[in-house]
C-alpha cells in the first residue's frame, strides 16, 4: 500500500492512514507501506536547495529547518499517542533535521548544486514520513519498522535525479530485506522515492516516484495486490467537473491506463506500475477519504466488448502548429526535418496527422512550448518547399479511449457524428493504429459540449 500527496499531509492524516493499515492488517493480510513525504515538502526542499546555492544565505536556512521541525514534530504529536514512542521518533527525526542543515549549509557556502547534492536533499520528505507513520503503528498495538528505499534494497544507476532501478540485485535485496520482517508480523514502513546507487549514494527516482516504489516492491515480494492510496476515488470516466454523471471506472487495462494518462488523466503514472503489471500483480486505485469505495483497479489485459470505449479525457494548454506547402507533396525529407527542427529546439511533439495530399503536416504541441517551435519551424524552413506556418492556441484535445475499440468498426462514425451534432468543429483527428485511443482536436470553446456528447454516446455514466 502506498499513501501519498494529501492523504499524509499533517498528523492526522497519517493516524488516519495509521488505522487503515491496521484495519486491512488485523483482517489477515500481510503488508507492506510505501509512504511519499508530507504534502508539498519535496517542492519546499528542492527550492530551500536551490536557494542555498544562489544565494548563500545560511540565516534564511536557519528559518527553513525550523519551519520543517516544527511542521514535522506537530505531526508526531498529532499522529502518535504514545509518549515514550512518540518522543523516540522526535529524537530520530532530529537527527535527520541536523543532518539536513548542515548539508544545506554546505551547499550554500560551496555555491553550487549538483544532482547527487539536490538528489539528497529532496531525500529527506520521505525519510521524515516513513518514521511517523511506523510510529503511529507501534502506538495503535502493531508491530512496525520504518526503513529508507536504500535499507528495503532498492539499488539504481548513478543518474541521481531519475535513477532508473538495478532490477536484478533490487529484486534480491527487497527479497532478503522484507520478507523475514513480514514472516514475523511486523509491517514495514519504507520511505518511496528514494533509493541508494551501488556506492550506497542516495539516488531519487524522480517525481512523483514513491508510486514506483511500492510497484518495484510488489513486484519483488509478489504480492496480491498493490493499493496506490490517493485522495480521489479512481480513474473516471471524465472530468466530473464537466461532466456531473462521470463515474468511476471499476477495472482498466494497463494500456488504457497508459493512454488516459498521456492525456490528462493524471491519477498514476504507467512507467511507475509497469514492474508490477509485467509480473501480472493489479494495482488498485483508492481513496484515502473515501475507503471503503472499491476504486478502480489496473489490470494487465482487460476487454469488455460492451465498454468500447472507457473514457474521454482533455489535454488543455496545448496548441496547434500547421506546416504547410505545394512543394511538400512528395518531397521526401520534410515530415524528417520538421521534427528534427522540433526535436533540436527540445519541443515535445503530442499529435501528429499528415493527410495522403502531403500538402500539410499538423501538430499539437504544449503550449508553453509553442514560440520555440514556431522559431525553429521558421528558421528551418526559411524559403523553402514549406510556405506557410501558422498556429492555433484557443484549442484543446480530447482523446476517446477503450481497449476495446480494436477491431470493433463504428466507433469513429459516432464519435464524429455525436461531435457533429453537439456543433463542436473538429481541426485536427488522429488514430494510432493500436486503435485504443482517437484523439482530435476542437476549439477551445467547444471543448465541454465536445466531452458531454460523446460520454452521452457512449453511456457511460449508467452503472454497469
Ligand atoms: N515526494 C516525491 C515528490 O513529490 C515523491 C512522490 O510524491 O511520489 O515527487
Ligand atoms: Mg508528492
Amino acid at each position: 500500500m502506498k499513501f501519498g500527496g494529501t492523504s499524509v499531509a499533517d498528523g492526522y492524516r497519517i493516524k488516519n492512514v495509521a488505522s487503515l493499515i491496521k484495519g486491512f492488517y488485523n483482517g489477515k493480510n500481510e503488508i507492506v507501506a510505501v509512504v511519499s513525504a508530507l504534502s508539498g515538502v519535496t517542492d519546499e526542499l528542492e527550492e530551500e536547495a536551490k536557494r542555498a546555492s544562489d544565494k548563500g544565505d545560511a540565516a534564511e536556512i536557519d528559518l527553513f529547518i525550523k519551519r520543517l521541525t516544527k511542521r514535522h514534530h506537530d505531526a508526531v504529536k498529532e499522529a502518535i499517542d504514545d509518549k515514550e514512542i512518540a518522543k523516540t521518533v522526535i529524537e530520530g527525526l532530529d537527527v535527520e533535521f541536523n543532518d539536513l542543515r548542515k548539508s544545506l549549509i554546505s551547499i550554500s557556502h560551496l555555491r553550487e548544486l549538483t544532482d547527487r547534492s539536490h538528489s539528497y536533499i529532496s531525500s529527506f520528505g520521505e525519510r521524515l514520513l516513513a518514521p511517523i507513520l511506523s510510529g503511529a503503528m507501534r502506538s495503535m498495538g502493531l508491530d512496525s519498522i520504518s526503513l529508507t528505499g536504500g535499507e528495503a534494497g532498492i539499488v539504481t544507476n548513478s543518474n541521481f535525479k531519475n535513477a532508473r532501478p538495478l532490477f536484478d540485485i533490487t529484486n534480491d535485496n527487497v527479497k532478503k530485506r522484507l520478507l523475514p520482517l513480514i514472516k514475523a508480523r511486523k509491517v514495514p514502513v519504507v520511505s518511496g522515492f528514494i533509493a541508494v546507487d551501488k556506492n550506497g549514494v542516495i539516488t531519487t527516482l524522480g517525481r512523483g516516484g514513491s508510486d514506483y516504489t511500492a510497484s518495484i516492491i510488489g513486484a519483488d515480494i509478489n504480492a496480491d495486490e498493490i493499493w496506490i492510496w490517493t485522495d480521489v476515488d479512481g480513474v473516471m470516466t471524465a472530468d466530473p467537473k464537466i461532466v456531473p454523471g462521470a463515474r468511476t471506472l471499476p477495472v482498466i487495462s494497463y494500456l488504457e491506463a497508459m493512454e488516459l494518462s498521456y492525456f490528462g488523466a493524471k491519477v498514476i503514472h504507467p512507467k511507475t506500475i509497469e514492474p508490477a503489471i509485467q509480473k501480472g500483480i493489479s494495482v488498485r486505485v483508492k481513496n484515502t477519504f473515501n475507503p471503503m469505495h472499491p476504486g478502480t483497479t489496473i489490470v494487465k489485459d482487460h476487454k469488455e466488448i460492451k465498454d468500447v470505449v472507457k473514457a474521454v479525457t482533455i489535454i488543455r494548454n496545448v496548441a496547434l502548429v500547421n506546416v504547410s506547402g505545394a512543394g511538400m507533396a512528395g518531397t521526401p525529407g520534410v515530415a524528417a526535418r520538421v521534427f528534427t527542427a522540433l526535436a533540436k529546439a527540445d519541443v515535445n511533439i503530442m499529435m501528429i496527422s499528415q493527410g495522403s495530399s502531403e500538402a500539410n503536416i499538423s501538430i499539437v504541441v504544449d503550449e508553453a512550448s509553442l514560440s520555440k517551435a514556431i522559431n525553429a519551424l521558421q528558421s528551418e524552413f526559411r524559403e523553402d518547399v514549406v510556405k506557410s506556418i501558422v498556429h492555433d492556441k484557443d484549442v484543446c484535445t480530447i482523446a476517446v479511449v477503450g481497449a476495446g475499440m480494436a477491431g470493433t468498426p463504428g466507433v469513429a462514425g459516432r464519435v464524429f457524428s455525436a461531435l457533429g451534432q453537439a456543433g463542436a468543429n473538429v481541426r485536427m483527428i488522429s488514430q494510432g493504429s493500436s486503435e485504443v485511443n482517437i484523439s482530435f482536436v476542437v476549439d477551445g470553446k467547444d471543448v465541454e459540449k465536445a466531452v458531454i456528447a460523446l460520454h452521452d454516446e457512449f453511456n457511460l455514466g449508467a452503472e454497469r
